[in-house]
């Protein structure tokens, strides 16, 4: 029996599941269209970091070196920064490393191993916006916008945070809900939309060199930093041998859990984020002078999904748990979705009669992990920036600002244990668990 199988969005949640689909594949009855709404695969914005999580599933993909190749990597010190005496307090300890990338070179790395045109379970649509799918007991069928239709055994949505197949999702399990609790339906569809986070990301490349030129002591030039302070922070580290990626953060006081306001993106300029941070240190005040061009993020996340399936229907990457960009955890989570959700499906006992159970044993592996994630990344990010609702208990604020070393000690200690994260477990543990779930259940 085939087991027909649809991926909506070609970023790089779905590029990575038809590459783990392509690795671990034995039976040759699983197909895979993948409906992307560009005429390309691309990928917007600077730089990605990823760390020994995701460098394990490259390792099992056989690519650990073609990804090791095209990344660089450097310490990561933290400093206090908002002062004109500035220190490093902490140099966080990465037992493995990280490891930073352009993120079309981490888009390229997938298509290129992916090998599209001579892949033959797998079609790309390109220019095919998915706009809303129904399912049934036999399968689901997919609408797009150019009023065409297409059938499947199986969707995923790896449409990113705005993702269609979540909102046709959560409507569905709401007009359920709405049956027996119809106060209920509403709080199932709140729960479902993207919020803010409270803060605007400026990101922006600098050239090494001609930050050099005018700075040569400059400490962005050693280190990948964050800069930290109250109420704000900078995140700085190079992601080629030329190349710093740098994300400036507006953290808006009561902001967070606020509606969206304004478009995801939009051009700025280096005067806003000069004026945001020139009474910081001098060598930040510099290298902002010399940035590219800047763009503006609105940092939005998903907190905490009812589920990531439903019947057919399951979420992958940020269309699941978009999340702050505090952590550098979301392509790492949208690789790990992809590596539990492919084996998954390579599984030789899932079939197009199963698949809902088979979901269901995505939904308990990898829920639970991705959600702690995101409330990892809030907290990290507000840690950089000193906010009391987040400090370790016992914390004296005032000394900590005034940049008392025992004080910092104690917000350092804490970044470092949520960051253990990134290296304590691998994705190869969460599938022997998904594994003995799945011979149990099916
Ligand atoms: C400022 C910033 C910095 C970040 N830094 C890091 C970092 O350092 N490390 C890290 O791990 N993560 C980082 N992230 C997060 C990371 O970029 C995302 O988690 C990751 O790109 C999610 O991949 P995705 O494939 O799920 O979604 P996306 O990348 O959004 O891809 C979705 C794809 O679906 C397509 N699509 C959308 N709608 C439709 C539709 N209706 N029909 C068909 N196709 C559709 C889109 O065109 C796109 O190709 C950062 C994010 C931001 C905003």
């Amino acid at each position: 029996m085939s087991l027909k199988v649809a991926i909506c969005g070609g970023g790089i949640s779905g590029l990575s599941l038809a590459l783990v689909l392509k690795k671990f594949m034995v039976s040759s009855t699983l197909t895979v269209d993948l409906y992307e709404a560009e005429s390309a695969f691309t990928e917007v914005g600077a730089g990605i970091t990823v760390w020994q999580r995701t460098r394990s599933i490259f390792a099992s993909l056989g690519l650990q070196a073609a990804l090791d190749n095209r990344a660089v990597s450097s310490p990561m010190k933290l400093r206090k920064s908002d002062t004109k005496e500035p220190f490093a307090f902490h140099t966080l300890d990465f037992p493995h490393g990280s490891i930073a990338l352009p993120r079309l070179d981490m888009v390229q790395l997938l298509v290129e191993n992916l090998q599209p045109d001579s892949t033959p379970f797998l079609t790309i649509h390109f220019s095919k916006k998915f706009v809303s799918y129904k399912q049934d007991a036999d399968g689901v069928t997919l609408r797009f916008s150019d009023g065409s239709s297409s059938r499947a055994h199986l969707l995923v949505g790896a449409d990113g945070i705005g993702s269609p197949t979540r909102k046709t999702m959560y409507a569905s399990i709401a007009e359920r809900v709405a049956q027996s609790d119809p106060a209920k339906a509403a709080s199932v569809l709140e729960g479902a939309q993207p919020t803010w986070a409270g803060t605007y990301a400026y990101r922006t490349l600098l050239d090494g060199e001609k930050l050099r030129a005018v700075s040569p002591e400059n400490v962005m030039l050693s280190s990948g930093l964050m800069w930290c302070g109250s109420g704000k922070h900078v995140i700085s580290y190079p992601i080629s041998p030329t190349l710093i990626n740098i994300l400036v953060f507006d953290t808006v006081p009561g902001g967070l859990g606020k509606p969206l306001a304004g478009p995801s993106v939009a051009v700025a300029s280096k005067d806003e984020i000069a004026e945001l941070y020139n009474d910081w240190e001098d060598d930040l005040r510099i290298a902002v002078e010399n940035v590219g061009d800047v763009s503006k993020w609105t940092i939005s996340h998903i907190r905490g999904l009812s589920q990531y399936a439903d019947g057919r229907v399951t979420l992958i990457g940020d269309s699941a748990h978009a999340m702050s960009t505090h952590f550098g955890a979301g392509a790492g989570q949208a690789i790990d979705d992809s590596y539990i959700l492919g084996r998954i499906l390579a599984h030789p006992k899932v079939t197009a009669g199963n698949i809902a159970e088979a979901l269901k044993v995505y939904d308990a592996i990898r829920r639970p992990i991705a959600s702690d994630v995101v409330e990892r990344s809030l907290r990290i990010g507000f840690l950089y920036e000193f906010h009391p609702d987040y400090l370790p208990s016992g914390t004296d604020i005032d000394k900590l600002r005034a940049g008392d070393r025992n004080e910092l000690k104690k917000v350092s200690d804490t970044l470092q244990d949520l960051w253990r994260f990134h290296w304590a477990e691998m994705p190869e543990q969460d599938w022997e668990r998904a594994h003995e779930m799945l011979e149990a259940r099916l």
